[in-house]
């Protein structure tokens, strides 16, 4: 009996059921960010056409760009900028008829106060008779301890757990830059570019019994596109940590829930490999920002005289119709949703979204 939800935010033990059906059916999904209503447009556009669900995703920036930069309190601006975003998600994806997951990205320990603020506004919300406004929230406190790591994690997991809000976390360090929140690649001892086992353990251990959480396993990923040859993936790295949590709890292959992170400009086979390791996430943001403008600038470079005259110097003729934004940002979003079509493929997840007719 293939998998039935009803169209919209998925959250809860909904999410629960599509995360299961993501790893029991081979595929994942893509976590892709926005950063405002164009990227998020197109993501559920994407989704519709492939048939999918999705995971839309905000970074702290891309949510503080969502609330607009015009508005001077930064912790305000991302706190509402993603409250904005879920709304907007949560009101189009129904009619989209898609699944959509809303998640946001990493959090470091600075980073603690958004995701409270974000919860709490998750807690009045479903206090009210509603649901929450996300599907899960991303801590990352890969560079620290990994005992500090667990408490923040089982604090913030045992407060979302009772709205419905699922948890992922880092163990092992994704390389690469990412709104602020990353990791310098030649700064990092090699071993932590790969999750270690035990970790993963030791989270599963005091994680899984609060509620439901992911982890972002590091097999030598890094975020942003590189130069070929510069990052060498490892995806059976991930079958370790799967094969000792289910040894060690006796239970059926790939207990986890693994998401990968810099999954742009990744070659398919480690893509299809880190699927059958458990994967049911993989984020994707440099390679949809790329999509986005190289279309912007196809259309400007192909339209240069509309974007410096508002009408054409020679015939007097207005360009009204070739500036007006509807026409350049629409080939942005047309860019993002060709490239999410591949990305959708490559994942297994086109044709097989939940949505029920
Ligand atoms: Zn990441």
């Amino acid at each position: 009996m293939p998998l039935r939800l009803k169209p919209g935010l998925v959250w809860g033990p909904a999410y629960a059921d599509l995360v299961q059906n993501c790893k029991e059916g081979g595929y994942a999904l893509p976590a892709v960010n926005v950063v405002g209503t164009h990227s998020a447009n197109a993501v559920m556009e994407a989704a519709a056409r492939n048939r999918s669900d999705v995971i839309v995703q905000l970074s702290n920036g891309g949510a503080r760009f969502f609330a607009g930069q015009g508005l001077a309190d930064a912790h305000t601006a991302m706190v509402l900028g993603a409250v904005s975003a879920a709304r907007h998600v949560a009101l189009l994806a129904e009619h989209y008829w898609i699944c959509a997951v809303l998640h946001t990205d990493h959090a470091n320990r600075k980073l603690i106060p958004w995701v409270r603020d974000l919860v709490a506004h998750s807690e009045a919300s479903v206090a009210a008779g509603g649901r929450p406004l996300f599907s899960s929230h991303m801590l990352d406190l890969s560079e620290e301890p990994i005992a500090d790591n667990l408490d923040a994690c089982e604090t913030m997991l045992t407060r979302m757990a009772k709205v419905g809000i699922a948890l992922e976390m880092e163990l092992g360090v994704t390389g690469g830059e990412e709104d602020g929140v990353g990791h310098d690649l030649d700064a990092i001892d090699n071993a932590k570019l790969y999750t270690q086992p035990e970790d993963v353990l030791a989270a599963y251990d005091r994680l899984a019994p609060l509620g439901r959480f992911s982890v972002a396993a590091s097999f030598g990923n890094v975020h942003g596109v590189y130069k070929p040859g510069n990052v060498k993936l490892r995806p059976e790295i991930l079958k370790a940590s799967q094969d000792l949590v289910a040894r060690t709890h006796g239970l059926p292959a790939n207990p986890l829930d693994l998401v990968f992170h810099g999954g742009s400009g990744s070659d398919v086979a480690d893509i299809h490999a880190a699927i059958s390791y458990g994967v049911f996430k993989m984020n994707i943001d440099t390679d949809t920002q790329f999509a986005f403008a190289e279309a912007v600038g196809r259309y400007a470079a192909d339209n240069h005289a509309a974007f410096i005259h508002q009408i054409d110097p020679d015939s007097g003729k207005p360009y009204k119709s070739v500036y007006d934004p509807r026409k350049w940002l629409r080939e942005g979003e047309t860019g993002m949703v060709d490239r999410l079509t591949r990305a959708f493929e490559e994942l297994g997840a086109a044709g097989k979204s939940a949505a029920a007719a």
